[in-house]
C-alpha cells in the first residue's frame, strides 16, 4: 500500500495518549488497567483509517477493542475518528502485529479481525501474509482457548491461501462466505477498503475460524 508521509503525524498520536496507547508492553496482562473494566477484548490487525474498529466498538459497547496499524500516517485518520467518537472503549497501537506477544499475554484477546490484509501475492513474500502459520501461532498465543479470527477480504488467491493456512493449522471453520454482500450475514460493518472494492464490482469473501 502507497501511504502518503504526514510528518506531523507522530507528534499528533504522542499528543493523544487516552487514544493511542504509547508503552503497550506495560499492560501485557493487564489490559484492564487501561479500560478500567474486564470486558473482552477484540483487536484488528491492520486497522488502516479505523472505520471498521470505531464502528464495531460504538455498536458493542460491552466489548473493548484496540486497532493495530503499522503506519503512523495512516492510524492518524482512526485517531481522528476515535477523538471525534470518544470512546471510552476503543485504543490504537501503532506497533507491528509481528509483535503481538510483547503487548499481549495468553487469554488477553478473545477475538482477532483481519480485514483487507495487504494480499502479498509473490510465493516469496507469504510469510508476510498476516495469515501465514507464523501468525497464525503468534494470534494463538495472546487469545483465550478456542479463540477466534474473523477474516474478510475482496482477494480471491489471498482467501483461498487463507482457508488452507487455518485448515492446516488445524483450525475450525466455521463460516465462510464467498460472497459476502449477497448472503444473508446480518450486521456488517465495512471497511474502507470493503466500500472502494465493492463499489468497483469486487466481491467480499469472509470466513470465521476458530482454535482448537
Ligand atoms: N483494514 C483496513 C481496511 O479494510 O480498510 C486497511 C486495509 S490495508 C490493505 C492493510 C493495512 O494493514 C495497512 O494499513 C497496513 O499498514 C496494515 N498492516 C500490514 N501489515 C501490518 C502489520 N504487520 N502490523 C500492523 N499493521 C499492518
Amino acid at each position: 500500500m502507497r501511504v502518503r508521509h504526514k510528518p506531523w503525524a507522530r507528534e499528533m498520536l504522542e499528543s493523544h495518549p487516552q487514544y493511542v496507547v504509547s508503552s503497550p508492553e506495560q499492560y501485557k496482562g493487564n489490559w484492564e488497567a487501561v479500560f478500567e473494566n474486564d470486558q473482552p477484548l477484540h483487536i484488528e490487525v491492520g486497522t488502516g483509517k479505523g472505520r471498521f474498529i470505531t464502528e464495531m466498538a460504538k455498536a458493542n459497547p460491552h466489548i473493548n477493542y484496540i486497532g493495530i496499524e503499522l503506519f503512523e500516517s495512516v492510524i492518524v485518520t482512526a485517531l481522528d475518528r476515535l477523538i471525534e467518537a470518544n470512546l471510552p472503549n476503543l485504543r490504537l497501537l501503532n506497533v507491528n502485529g509481528e509483535k503481538l506477544t510483547e503487548y499481549f499475554a495468553k487469554g488477553d484477546v478473545s477475538r482477532v479481525y483481519l480485514n483487507f490484509s495487504d494480499p502479498w501475492p509473490k510465493t516469496r513474500h507469504a510469510k508476510r501474509r498476516l495469515t501465514y502459520k507464523t501468525f497464525l501461532k503468534l494470534y494463538e498465543e495472546i487469545l483465550i482457548d478456542k479463540g477466534e479470527i474473523h477474516f474478510k477480504t475482496d482477494n480471491q488467491g489471498l482467501f483461498e491461501y487463507s482457508l488452507m493456512s487455518f485448515s492446516e493449522y488445524g483450525m475450525l471453520l466455521k463460516f465462510v462466505s464467498l460472497d459476502l454482500h449477497n448472503s444473508d450475514f446480518e450486521g456488517n460493518i465495512m471497511t474502507e477498503y470493503e466500500e472502494k472494492f465493492s463499489n468497483k464490482g469486487f466481491r467480499i469473501y469472509r470466513c470465521e475460524v476458530q482454535y482448537q
